[in-house]
C-alpha cells in the first residue's frame, strides 16, 4: 500500500503530506500494541490520554495514539452489529492507510480532497477523537439530516465504546433538548442547525439556561465546498415583519410593466421584420441555394442582421432570435455586428443604434441599464408626480445649505424644512431602488428557472440542485418586485433580527477542517477566505473511471435524442446508468421520454433525503436506470451490485454543463469509486443557458468549422477548452459575489460581536446589578460631556443639570455644578448609581412587605437580578434591531450612489460605523431611563373566569 503513496512525493503541494505519511506507520505500531487490550482496558485510554492532555501534553503527541485507539476499536467492532437508521449493518471498516493519512491532514487544519467512496465518514472518525479529548465542543458539519443522523449513528459508535458521547442535530429536535445534544463530545448535525442555534443563543435566549451551545473549538465539515461555496451565498436570516414599511412596488408596477412591454414591443417587430426580410432572400433554408444578391439586397440582408443584433442587446432570450441562432451561419452573421461594434472606431454609432432601445440587457454582467429613451418614457408615461426625475436623487447638503440661508425662516422652521428633505430623500430613494428592483425582476429574473409560481408565492429555485426553496426570499427586495411582476401579493417588508453568514459563523472555530472530492479548483478562495489548505489524498485504489469527451449539440432537441441514443447503447449492455439534470423539471421532462421508449427507470427529485439514500444505494444494480437532479443523494455511494463490474460498471450521463466545473466533477465522481470500474458523459447544446451567456464570437467560427450534419454530436476538443473558458468566467463572478456577501458582512462581523458579547455578559453575570451600575455611570458621563464646549472647560450649568434631570428622574443639587467639568462627570455618576441603590433597596422592602415568603434567604435578591437582567437585554435587543433595520437600508442607499462614482462599500463601511456608536450611545442612555422606570409590583389576584364567576354567583344549591 506504501507502494501508492510514494508515487505522489515530490510535487509541490506533497511536502506536507510526505511529513503526514511518516506518521503512518507510527499510529500502526500504537494500534499493534493496542490488539491485546480488551475492550475496557481500550476505553480506559481516553481516560488516561485526556489526563496527559491536562498535564500539558499537546494534541499532536498525542495522535498516533489517539489514531491508533480508533483503528483498534474499529477492529474490535468486526462483525459485529450496528444500528444505522433502522437497519442493522455489519461493521466491516478498519480504517486503511490512506484513511489514517486523510485523518492527519485534518488534524492539521486542511481540507482532505477524497474521492467520493474512500471512506471520507471513517476518516474524520480519527481527528474528531482527537480533539474531543480536549472536553471542548467539537462538531462535524453535514449537508443534510439524513447524513447527520446516519453517520452519527453509525460512526458514533466508535466514540461510544471509546467512552466518549455523540449526538446528532436534526432540524427536529426540539429546543428544549438542545442543550442536551450540544453537551456531547461531539455533535453532527448541518450548517444551517448550527448557525441558526447560534443566531437564537445570541438574540432571542433571555437567560444562560435557554443558551444551547456551549463554544466553537473545532469543526470538521464534510462535503466542505457544498456548504462553503454553494451555500455561502445567501446568509442565514432570522426575520420578521417591519413595523411601517417604505415600499412602494404596487404603485409601480403597471407602469413597469408597460415601459417592458413597450421594450418587447420594439424588439418583436425588429425581429419579425428580419425574419421576413431573410426569408425573403431565400437565407433561412440551411440547404438552400445560395444565390448572387444584388446591392439592394445587400443592403437589405445587412440591415436585417443588425435588426437581430439589435434584440440581442434588448432581449437577448427573445425566441425568434433564438431560434435564428440555431443556424450557424445566421448567427455567425449576428455575431459579425458585435465584433463590429466592439471596435473603438465603431464606437458612436454602436450608442446610436442602442439609443433605439428603451434599455439594454447583459445578460453575462446580470445587467441592464435604461437608456435615454427609456427614462423619458418612463419620467413622462408614470402619469403621477409631473416633473419629477425618478433617476435624480436630491442633493441633501446643498439643499440644506439654501434652507440654512433662507433668512426668512427661524431656526425651528429650519429644522422642520430639513426634516422634510431628509424624508423626501429616502422616499424617492427607496422609489429609485424599487425601481431598479422591479425592472430587474422584469429583465434578468425568469420564471420557472430562477423561480417558480406556486400557490401564489414566489419559490426561488436553487441554481446548483434545482430544487425549489420554500421559505428562502431574495434579498434586498428582489422577492418582492418578482411577486409584484408576477401579480401575486406583495409580502411585507421583512426586517433582520439577527444574521450572519455562513463564512463569518465557521470563522468562530478555533480549528476548521474539510473534506470533499472535489476542493481543488476552488483551493484559492479556500486559502483566501478560511485560510484552509487543499491536500489533495491519494486513493486507495488506482480509479478505474473513463470520462469522455463532452456530445455536443445545436439544439436542445437534438441533444436529448443523442441522450437518447446513450441510454438504449448502455442499458442494452446491462450497465447500471445514472443520470443527472439540472432541474425537478428536466429530470421529469426525461422520464416522460424514457417512459415512451418503455425504459424501466427510477427518478429523484431531491425532495426526500431517506428515501433518496435509499434510492440511490440501488442505482447500481444491472440494468438499473436512475434519473436524478445534480446533487441528490449526495454523500450516498453507489455500490456496484454483483456481476456489474465486468459489464463495465456505472455509466454517469449529465444532461448539461453546470456553470462550476466542480459540480460536474462531483457528479462524474458518482461512478468509478475504489476500484470499480466506470465511465461518464456530458451533453450540451448551443440552446443551454451556458452557452447562450459565454460562448464567443470564436465558438460561433470554431461551430461553423465543425459543423456535422443535423442530430450529430460536434466532438472538438477546442471546444471542450470554451466551454471551460465560460465555466471559469462563471465561476469567477460567483466568487466575486460571495465575497461581496461577506466583505458587507465583515462590517457587521465586528459590531455583531461586540454586541452578542455585551448580551452574553448580560445573561452570564452572576451581579448584573453591576452591569446596571456600569451603564448608569456611562449615561452620566455621556450627559455631562454633551453639555461642555468644545474646550472642554465652559459648562452651562443651568443646561447640563437640565439634561440630567431628563435623563434621570432624580434631583441634582445645585452644589454639584460648581465643579470642573470633569469632577461633576463623577460626582454626577456617583449621585445617580446612589440613587439607583436607594431604588433597589425600596424595591425590595416593598415586596417582602406584599410577599413575606420571598424575603426568606437570596430569593429576593435573584429575582431582583432576574429583572435587572431582562430589562437590559430587551432594551439592548430592541434597538439592535433597529440599527440592524438601519443598516438593511443604508445598504440599499449606498448602491445609489455608484453614480457619483464612490466605492459602495467604503461608504457603507464609514456610515455603518458612524451609526454604530449612535446605536451604542443611545443603548446606554435608554437603558440607564429603564433602570429607574421599572417598579416590582405585588400581583394582583389574576381575574376570574367566567366559569368560576358564574359558580360564584350560584348558591350551593345550584351548583
Ligand atoms: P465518501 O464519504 O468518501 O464518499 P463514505 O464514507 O460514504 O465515502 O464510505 C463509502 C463506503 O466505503 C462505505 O460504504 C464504507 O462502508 C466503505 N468504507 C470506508 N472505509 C472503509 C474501510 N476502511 N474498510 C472497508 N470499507 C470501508
Ligand atoms: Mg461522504
Amino acid at each position: 500500500m506504501f507502494g501508492i503513496l510514494k508515487k505522489i512525493f515530490g510535487t509541490a503541494q506533497s511536502r506536507a503530506l510526505k511529513k503526514y505519511a511518516k506518521l503512518v506507520p507510527l499510529v500502526n505500531e500504537w494500534e499493534v500494541k493496542f490488539q491485546p487490550l480488551t475492550e475496557e482496558e481500550l476505553r480506559q485510554k481516553t481516560l488516561e490520554f485526556k489526563e496527559r492532555l491536562k498535564k500539558g501534553e499537546s494534541l499532536e503527541s498525542l495522535l498516533p495514539e489517539a489514531f491508533a485507539a480508533v483503528k483498534n476499536v474499529c477492529r474490535k467492532m468486526c462483525g459485529t452489529e450496528v444500528n444505522v437508521s433502522g437497519y442493522t449493518q455489519n461493521w466491516d471498516m478498519i480504517p486503511y492507510d490512506v484513511q489514517i493519512l486523510g485523518g492527519i491532514a485534518m488534524f492539521h487544519g486542511t481540507i482532505a480532497e477524497m474521492q467520493t467512496g474512500e471512506g471520507k465518514t471513517l476518516t474524520a472518525s480519527m481527528p474528531l477523537y482527537l480533539h474531543a479529548l480536549t472536553g471542548k465542543p467539537v462538531h462535524l458539519v453535514t449537508v443534510n439530516d439524513y447524513l447527520a443522523k446516519r453517520d452519527c449513528e453509525w460512526i458514533g459508535s466508535i466514540f461510544r465504546k471509546l467512552g466518549l458521547t455523540v449526538a446528532y442535530l436534526t432540524n427536529d429536535v426540539p429546543p428544549y433538548q438542545r442543550k442536551e445534544v450540544y453537551a456531547s463530545d461531539i455533535v453532527y448535525g448541518t450548517a444551517s442547525e448550527f448557525g441558526f442555534d447560534y443566531l437564537r443563543d445570541n438574540s432571542m435566549a433571555m437567560r444562560k439556561t435557554e443558551q444551547a451551545q456551549r463554544g466553537f473549538y473545532f469543526a470538521m465539515v464534510d462535503e466542505i465546498d457544498s456548504i462553503l461555496i454553494d451555500e455561502a451565498r445567501t446568509p442565514l436570516i432570522i426575520s420578521g415583519p417591519v413595523a411601517e414599511s417604505r415600499q412602494m412596488y404596487d404603485e409601480l408596477k403597471e407602469n413597469i410593466s408597460s415601459l417592458v412591454r413597450a421594450q418587447r414591443d420594439l424588439c418583436n417587430r425588429l425581429a419579425t421584420d428580419a425574419r421576413r426580410d431573410l426569408e425573403t432572400l431565400n437565407l433561412l433554408e440551411e440547404t438552400a441555394e445560395k444565390k448572387k444578391l444584388t446591392k439592394a439586397e445587400l443592403e437589405t440582408r445587412n440591415e436585417a442582421f443588425q435588426q437581430l443584433w439589435l434584440v440581442s442587446k434588448g432581449m437577448p432570450r427573445h425566441k425568434t432570435l433564438k431560434r435564428l441562432k440555431e443556424n450557424p451561419d445566421l448567427r455567425a452573421e449576428i455575431d459579425k455586428w458585435e465584433t463590429y461594434y466592439f471596435g473603438e472606431a465603431n464606437k458612436a454609432e454602436k450608442a446610436d443604434k442602442l439609443a433605439e432601445l428603451y434599455m439594454t440587457v447583459d445578460e453575462r454582467q446580470n445587467e441592464y441599464e435604461l437608456t435615454d429613451k427609456g427614462i423619458l418614457a418612463w419620467n413622462t408615461d408614470k402619469g403621477q408626480t409631473v416633473g419629477q426625475d425618478d433617476f435624480v436623487m436630491l442633493d441633501l447638503g446643498a439643499e440644506y445649505a439654501i434652507v440654512d440661508a433662507d433668512t426668512s425662516l427661524n431656526e425651528q422652521q429650519k429644522m422642520q424644512a430639513k426634516v422634510q428633505l431628509r424624508d423626501e430623500d429616502a422616499r424617492r430613494k427607496e422609489r429609485a431602488h424599487n425601481l431598479r428592483q422591479m425592472l430587474r425582476a422584469h429583465l434578468l429574473m425568469e420564471k420557472d428557472v430562477d423561480y417558480i409560481v406556486a400557490d401564489g408565492k414566489i419559490v426561488i429555485i436553487d441554481e446548483n440542485t434545482g430544487r425549489p426553496q420554500p421559505g428562502r426570499r431574495f434579498s434586498d427586495g428582489l422577492h418582492q418586485a418578482i411577486e409584484a411582476k408576477e401579480e401575486v401579493e406583495i409580502q411585507g417588508e421583512t426586517q433582520t433580527y439577527a444574521t450572519i453568514t455562513l463564512q463569518n459563523y465557521f470563522r468562530m472555530y478555533d480549528r476548521i477542517a474539510g473534506m470533499t472530492g472535489t476542493a481543488m479548483t476552488e483551493a484559492s478562495e479556500f486559502l483566501g477566505i478560511y485560510q484552509l489548505k487543499v491536500l489533495e489524498i491519494p486513493t486507495y485504489r488506482r480509479c478505474q473511471r473513463r470520462d469522455f469527451d463532452d456530445e455536443i449539440y445545436m439544439t436542445e432537441r437534438e441533444k436529448y435524442n443523442g441522450i437518447l441514443k446513450e441510454i438504449h447503447s448502455i442499458h442494452a449492455q446491462g450497465r447500471p446508468i445514472l443520470i443527472g439534470t439540472e432541474s425537478v423539471e428536466v429530470s421529469e421532462k426525461l422520464s416522460r421520454i424514457l417512459r415512451q421508449e418503455k425504459l424501466e427507470h427510477t427518478v429523484l427529485n431531491a425532495k426526500n433525503h431517506v428515501k433518496e439514500a435509499e434510492i440511490i444505494a440501488e442505482a447500481g444494480k444491472k440494468g438499473a436506470i436512475t434519473l436524478a437532479t445534480n446533487m441528490a443523494g449526495r454523500g450516498t455511494d453507489i455500490k456496484l451490485k454483483p456481476g456489474v463490474s465486468e459489464l463495465g460498471g456505472l455509466h454517469v450521463i449529465g444532461t448539461t454543463r453546470h456553470s462550476s466545473r466542480r459540480i460536474d466533477r462531483q457528479f462524474r465522481l458518482r461512478s468509478g469509486r475504489l476500484e470499480d470500474p466506470g465511465s461518464s458523459k456530458l451533453f450540451i447544446s448551443f440552446q443551454g443557458s451556458l452557452m447562450r451567456r459565454f460562448a464567443s464570437p470564436r465558438m460561433t467560427s470554431l461551430l461553423q468549422r465543425f459543423r456535422q450534419p443535423e442530430g450529430e454530436p460536434i466532438s472538438a476538443k477546442v471546444l471542450n477548452k470554451s466551454i471551460e473558458t465560460a465555466q471559469k468566467r462563471i465561476e469567477q463572478r460567483n466568487y466575486a459575489m460571495r465575497k461581496h456577501t461577506l466583505e458587507y458582512d465583515d462590517v457587521m462581523n465586528n459590531q455583531r460581536k461586540e454586541v452578542y458579547a455585551f448580551r452574553n455578559d448580560l445573561l452570564h453575570a452572576e451581579n448584573v446589578g453591576q452591569i446596571a451600575e456600569e451603564m448608569l455611570q456611562t449615561a452620566a458621563y455621556q450627559t455631562v460631556a454633551s453639555q461642555v464646549g468644545p474646550e472642554g472647560k465652559e459648562l452651562n450649568a443651568e443646561a447640563c443639570k437640565t439634561a440630567l434631570m431628563k435623563q434621570f428622574p432624580i434631583r441634582f443639587e445645585d452644589e454639584l455644578f460648581k465643579q470642573e467639568p470633569h469632577e461633576l462627570e463623577t460626582k454626577a455618576a456617583e449621585w445617580v448609581i446612589a440613587a439607583f441603590q436607594k431604588k433597589l433597596m425600596v424595591q425590595k422592602q416593598l415586596i417582602s412587605m406584599y410577599r413575606p415568603d420571598l424575603a426568606e434567604g437570596d430569593r429576593l435578591h435573584s429575582i431582583l437580578q432576574e429583572v435587572l437582567r431582562n430589562l437590559m437585554t430587551r432594551r439592548a435587543d430592541h434597538l439592535w434591531q433597529e440599527h440592524l433595520l438601519a443598516i438593511d437600508h443604508l445598504r440599499s442607499d449606498v448602491h445609489m450612489r455608484t453614480v457619483g462614482q464612490k466605492d459602495p462599500l467604503l461608504e457603507f463601511k464609514h456610515e455603518s460605523f458612524g451609526l454604530f456608536q449612535a446605536f451604542s450611545e443611545k443603548m446606554k442612555l435608554e437603558i440607564a431611563q429603564d433602570l429607574f422606570r421599572f417598579e416590582m409590583r405585588p400581583q394582583q389576584p389574576p381575574p376570574m373566569s367566567e366559569k368560576l364567576q358564574q359558580l360564584a354567583s350560584k348558591t350551593p344549591d345550584e351548583a
